[in-house]
């Protein structure tokens, strides 16, 4: 039998992670939701930063999805019992942003944490391993590690400047639970070099840009 490489540390793999994490899809059957193959010291070492991730979100969307609302109400605040620290720094940083949707319509101000920097890292990695698992999905390739993930947040001067709802619409949107999860992909085609929208509870907050080290370098 052929050995299955872990997608994210190159090791073997003995289990399946789901990507994003199973827990924004209560109730969805399993076989409707994406999973790669995964170590277990993978698997495991992401929890906590999943949940962090879960919480941020989750958090900042609350006052506009009822999707939200009910995450937060079952599993999140269960979790937030768990540790409640976390709750309360998360909860202390809150602050109005802009907003906007998948087709880039304004929302006007909404609630958002203001994010500090070990608290973004432990994002960008749950980004980074979503992104990861996502390209493995679309391409069946593992995503070289040498390349470069990079995530840039959605800010009223970047949708602006870089006409958003235009890249929007290019995308090939594959919707995984209406309401709570899709992804748009767009990708160079014999490359795999791709731009990806992250869209949870149909606010997509960042994009991220995959770079061969080529491209990366140019950057
Ligand atoms: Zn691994």
């Amino acid at each position: 039998m052929k050995m299955t490489t872990c997608t994210f540390c190159g090791g073997i793999a003995d289990t399946r992670e789901h990507i994003p994490a199973k827990q924004f899809f209560k109730g969805v059957p399993d076989k409707n939701l994406i999973t790669v193959p995964s170590c277990s010291a993978c698997n495991k070492g992401f929890q906590k930063d999943e949940d962090f991730f879960r919480q941020f979100y989750v958090s900042m969307l609350l006052d506009r999805s009822p999707q939200a609302m009910q995450l937060m109400n079952n599993e999140i605040s269960r979790s937030i019992t768990r540790t409640p620290a976390l709750g309360l720094q998360m909860f202390g940083q809150m602050k109005m942003v802009h907003a906007y949707t998948r087709a880039g319509i304004y929302l006007g101000r909404k609630t958002m944490y203001h994010v500090s920097n070990s608290d973004r890292s432990r994002i960008d990695r749950i980004v980074k391993k979503i992104i990861e698992g996502l390209f493995l999905h679309e391409f069946g390739e593992q995503l070289p590690k040498n390349w470069l993930i990079k995530i840039i947040w959605i800010t009223p001067k970047v949708e602006k400047e870089q006409k958003l709802t235009d890249m929007a619409r290019t995308l090939r949107w594959n919707v995984i639970k209406e309401d709570t999860f899709a992804y748009g992909v767009n990708f160079v085609p014999e490359t795999f070099q791709s731009v990806w929208i992250l869209d949870f509870f149909k606010i997509p907050l960042f994009y991220v840009l995959v770079l061969d080290k080529k491209t990366a370098k140019e950057e």
